[in-house]
């Protein structure tokens, strides 16, 4: 019988026509297209490999109570589980998502359809994250071939909005208790590391309030960003306080070497100004908006407590109108190194890749973490790209060739082949 491994290699051709029936299918988010055409398509792959598929649709009333900032945007909102029992005594989680962020700036190749050059493939989506679809289906299916039975029983969590989120597909199948496993892999992440580990992703909103009045005798109103500008500066100084933490998680390989930042550490961003109507009238309303990564070792609870502190001190000092809110977005996620299916990730991506590939947390959040949180399985995330030359969410995004081979082998490897 032919090794898995050269008939993977032999394979190469059929992997690439499967990625560029994905990228085809334009699944860009916003708004978030054809989601049921892709997973259409998918299934159907998955249905001929004898896996029971569920195509699941994120009801409307819920995806705008979750993400009501989103409430705007039309279109379905469709994922896939697709389960096969193999009786075997563990079950295998594996999921990516199948939404690409939209494909606009100056693409020298066209961007929803697959292109070779030079050793890559080109395409909106090749790394983040289809290019691993693409991977496991051609891996399920030589398997079937070769008449190789995978280790794990499997259960393929396919989904979307994952670009955009707070409350991905992910999270919705999370919920539903669809992802039960044993041990996770998710296929959405690059194969520079492992990432084992992620920030947590506080939202926060601060609105000063103010009296408007004609801005020649400002005097007699109240500047609402005049009045902004000792919270900016009472969170610049926490900021300054909080970055100064690290986390015992060491950070990518690609921060560590541009930054010599060497593990994950907390940031505090103000990111988002609004007031002010006219040159002549005193604004009687300033909303200051950011976020605030936290580190797994952190808890949600101290990070709103500490800001809501300096915003009360600066409030006090400068009596100024306003209020603050915290929103929870995405938990930290940590999973133990030393967790045995994590080490095994670890030995087969070293194996296939041929050189040492190390454990990271991510700046980032997840919606994996979400997930992880709701059904405390051991996790963590390795794909096929390349963090800084692929070009994810960025024009001319690409993978190498030979990296989704490595990918292939390594999927296989990982389920037994
Ligand atoms: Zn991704």
């Amino acid at each position: 019988m032919m090794e898995l491994s050269d008939y993977l290699e032999s394979r190469t051709g059929e992997a690439i026509k499967t990625l560029d029936e994905l990228v085809r299918i334009p699944t860009q988010v916003p708004p978030g297209e054809n989601y049921g055409k892709i997973m259409d398509f998918v299934a159907g792959k998955l249905r001929d490999l004898d896996f029971e598929v569920e195509i699941i649709h994120m009801p409307r009333d819920l995806f705008e109570k979750k993400n009501p900032r989103l409430s705007h945007l039309q279109g379905e909102r469709v994922n896939l589980s697709a389960k096969k029992n193999l009786q075997a005594e563990k079950t295998l989680l594996i999921n990516t998502h199948l939404d690409v962020v939209p494909a606009s700036g100056n693409w020298s190749v066209q961007p929803f359809e697959v292109t070779r050059k030079d050793g890559h493939i080109f395409g909106r989506g090749v790394a983040d994250s289809k290019g691993g679809v693409a991977a496991l289906l051609t891996v399920l299916s030589a398997m079937r071939e070769l008449n190789i039975k995978p280790k794990y029983n499997l259960n393929i969590a396919l989904t979307t909005d994952e670009e955009m989120g707070p409350y991905s597909g992910l999270c919705y199948l999370a919920d539903l208790g669809k992802l039960k496993a044993d041990y996770f892999l998710s296929m959405d992440g690059d194969s520079d590391d492992i990432t084992i580990a992620s920030n947590g992703n506080v939202d926060w909103q601060v609105d000063v309030s103010g009296k408007s009045y004609h801005s020649g005798s400002s005097f007699l109103g109240v500047n609402a960003i005049e009045k902004s500008v000792p919270v900016m500066s009472e969170l610049l100084e926490l900021k300054a306080k909080i970055e100064k933490r690290r986390s015992k998680v060491p950070a990518s390989v690609a921060i560590s070497k541009k930054t010599g930042i060497k593990t994950l550490m907390p940031v505090l961003n103000i990111t988002v100004i609004n007031a002010g109507v006219k040159q002549n009238i005193v604004p009687d309303r300033c909303t200051m908006k950011g976020d605030r990564r936290y580190i797994p070792e952190e808890k949600f609870e101290d990070v709103c407590r500490e800001m809501n502190d300096a915003v009360a001190r600066v409030k006090e000092k400068h009596d100024i109108n306003l209020k603050m809110s915290c929103d929870d977005i995405y938990a930290p996620m940590l999973t133990d190194m030393n967790h045995p299916w994590i080490l095994e990730v670890k030995r087969v991506a070293e194996e296939v890749a041929g050189r040492e590939v190390r454990f990271a947390g991510a700046q980032g959040s997840l919606d994996v973490a979400y997930a992880v949180r709701v059904t405390g399985l051991p996790a963590c995330c390795f794909g096929l790209g390349r963090r800084t030359e692929s070009n994810a969410h960025a024009e001319d995004e690409n993978i190498w060739i030979e990296d989704l081979v490595m990918y292939t082998k390594f999927l296989a490897r990982l389920m037994g082949g």
